[in-house]
């Protein structure tokens, strides 16, 4: 019997606010352990939580990214459970009425666009983390993380390959930096994810029996562990088994999933409304003022660089995945008029060096104003592709001016006619029997001639001058 995965998703996205969602402490990471507490966010009896506006604003504006509806009226309700990181005892979330749903994101893998539905959005507030110390046998906790604000975004299950996760994941994690409202960071678990993955037979319309996969740190890790875990499941079915609701952990040294604790239905959690928060009102005036402020989306800007700048979808497509590198690119290209040109040494020549470096381009040793320089001395044919070469990779040892570069190391084209053309007698002269064998039809000389050339200027002969000038002579 043939399977079909049936993915969803569900994504942690911890808003930028300064402060965490009930109380003023600060949301800064790295600070030493329960530096950033108060009695609110610890738990003490009897005190009272104030809601974060900017967090409100925040959770709209990734609403309206996501084209989702805003609610209105939305309400906070206490999921309760214990464990050691959760003082109250209970996270104070959003659970019969989210601030935010049916919404939808558009993603493309192979060349195929799907829309993604989004079940909801709601608001919530982060859980301290334990550390554990395995020497002296104890585990500690730090509540420096309790309160912070976050937004849960719940995808239906929509997706049917990790490529298809991967490809939303990705999507969702650029309109968050876009918006501005989260700061993606995965090693810091400011965009975490967990995958819910079940199988069912092609043509069956009910879904399958899920397991729901945390630990996925990475976008990788993400894809990995799908890829393991519809692989698990089918052997499991195909030998007539069941697959068991339950929560499995990604083991990314393994590569493998391993079972961590039977899944939890909802009224386990026992939801309630809060009694220490009223209702949520969000007039449309609010709404106006986040859709006002809203930036250009990924999408839009995709097309604006299609029509302003001409190049292809794909192009565009990977200019404007990151914010970064979208302004990196439209900061490069301001005073340049061979915009093809500039795409193609920002997607090769600069991104390969990102790449090789393993680093963002936020941290690039080349910034966008130098590239520029770059990009308009070849640009104003000053150099030739092969010396621009030679200045780019110059540039990231040592963060030197490309103009200086090309002084110091006499990289300038020759395109000066006079010294051109005595060099191009010159080897007309030497090289006779060529010459003559080129006059009698044998056209493919011309490639030796234009090497004699090159390798008499080093590599430095403007080859718009010279190609005219060779036929001609010969
Ligand atoms: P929870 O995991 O907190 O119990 P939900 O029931 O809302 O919450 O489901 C969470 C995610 O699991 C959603 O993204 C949903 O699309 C997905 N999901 C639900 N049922 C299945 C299923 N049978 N197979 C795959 N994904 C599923
Ligand atoms: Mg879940
Ligand atoms: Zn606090």
């Amino acid at each position: 019997m043939a399977f079909e995965p049936v993915i969803g998703l569900e994504v942690h996205a911890q808003l930028k606010t300064k402060t965490k969602i009930f109380c003023n402490c600060s949301t800064a990471f790295g600070k030493s352990p329960n530096a950033n507490t108060c009695p609110v966010c610890t738990g003490m009896p009897g005190v009272l939580p104030v809601l974060n506006k900017q967090a409100v604003t925040f959770a709209i504006k990734a609403g309206l990214a996501t084209n989702c509806t805003i609610n209105r009226e939305s309400r906070f309700d206490r999921k309760n459970y214990f464990y050691p990181d959760l003082p109250k005892g209970y996270q104070i979330s959003q659970y019969a009425k989210p601030i935010a749903e049916h919404g939808f994101l558009d993603i493309e893998v192979d060349a195929k666009e799907k829309r993604i539905g989004i079940t909801r959005i709601h608001m919530e507030e982060d859980a301290g983390k334990l550390i554990h110390d395995p020497l002296r046998g104890k585990s500690m906790v730090d509540l420096n993380r309790t309160g912070v604000p976050l937004i849960e975004i719940v995808s239906e299950p929509d997706l049917r390959t990790a490529a298809q996760a991967g490809a939303y994941l990705r999507k969702l994690h650029t309109i968050l930096k876009y918006i501005d409202v989260c700061d993606g960071n995965m090693e810091e678990g400011s965009f975490r994810c967990d995958a819910n993955i079940s199988l069912r037979p092609i043509g069956q319309e009910k879904l399958g029996t899920r397991t729901e996969l945390k630990n996925l740190n990475s976008f990788k890790n993400v894809e990995k562990a799908i890829l393991y875990e519809i692989q698990r499941q089918t052997c499991v079915l195909e030998e007539g088994g069941q697959v068991i609701q339950e929560t499995r952990l990604w083991d990314p040294a393994k590569n493998r999933t391993a079972s961590m604790r039977g899944k939890e239905e909802a009224h386990d959690y026992r939801y309630f409304p809060d009694p220490d928060l009223v209702p949520l009102i969000v007039d449309d005036a609010w709404i106006q003022t986040v859709r006002a402020g809203m930036p250009e989306l990924p999408d839009e800007k995709k097309q604006r660089f299609i029509q302003e700048y001409s190049l292809s979808e794909y192009d565009a497509g990977v200019l404007t995945a990151g914010l970064d590198m979208a302004n990196f690119f439209e900061e490069t290209i301001k005073p340049l008029k061979n915009i093809k040109q500039a795409a193609n040494w920002t997607m090769t020549t600069l991104m390969g060096m990102l790449n090789a470096k393993g680093i963002e381009i936020c941290d690039s040793p080349v910034s966008a104003h130098a590239f520029s320089k770059l990009l308009g001395l070849l640009e104003s044919s000053r150099i030739n592709a092969n010396a621009a070469k030679t200045v780019f990779e110059e540039m990231v040892e040592t963060g030197k001016d490309p103009e200086a570069i090309v002084k110091e190391k006499g990289l300038e084209q020759v395109s000066d006619q006079g010294e051109l053309e005595a060099m191009v007698d010159e080897i007309i002269k030497e090289n006779p029997e060529e010459a003559k064998a080129y006059r009698d039809g044998k056209t493919k000389l011309f490639s030796f001639f234009m090497g004699q050339v090159m390798k008499k200027t080093r590599g430095k002969a403007d080859p718009k001058v010279v190609t005219p000038m060779l036929k001609s002579k010969l």
